[in-house]
C-alpha cells in the first residue's frame, strides 16, 4: 500500500511512503471520530492519502504567540 501525505491547504505533496498491505491508517487515528478519519484519509485502490499539513500552514493556522506580546 501506497500512503501520500499532502497538505490539505495548499495541497503540497508533503511524502509517500510504501507500507504493508496490512497497515491501516486509521489505527494511528484513533482519538478521531469516524467522520474526522474520512476527511484525512482518502483510499483509492491500494494507496491511501492522508490529508494532514505542511509545516508553513500549520505555522499559520497555529499561532506560536497566542498571548501576543506587544513591541
Ligand atoms: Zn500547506
Amino acid at each position: 500500500m501506497l500512503v501520500h501525505y499532502i497538505c490539505r491547504v495548499c495541497g503540497m505533496p508533503l511524502a509517500t511512503t510504501r507500507a504493508a498491505d496490512s497497515f491501516d491508517p486509521r489505527l494511528g487515528l484513533s482519538a478521531l471520530t469516524a467522520a474526522e478519519r474520512a476527511s484525512v484519509l482518502s483510499f483509492q485502490g491500494d494507496s491511501v492519502t492522508v490529508n494532514t499539513y505542511c509545516d508553513t500552514c500549520a505555522a499559520v493556522l497555529t499561532p506560536t504567540n497566542p498571548s501576543g506580546h506587544s513591541h
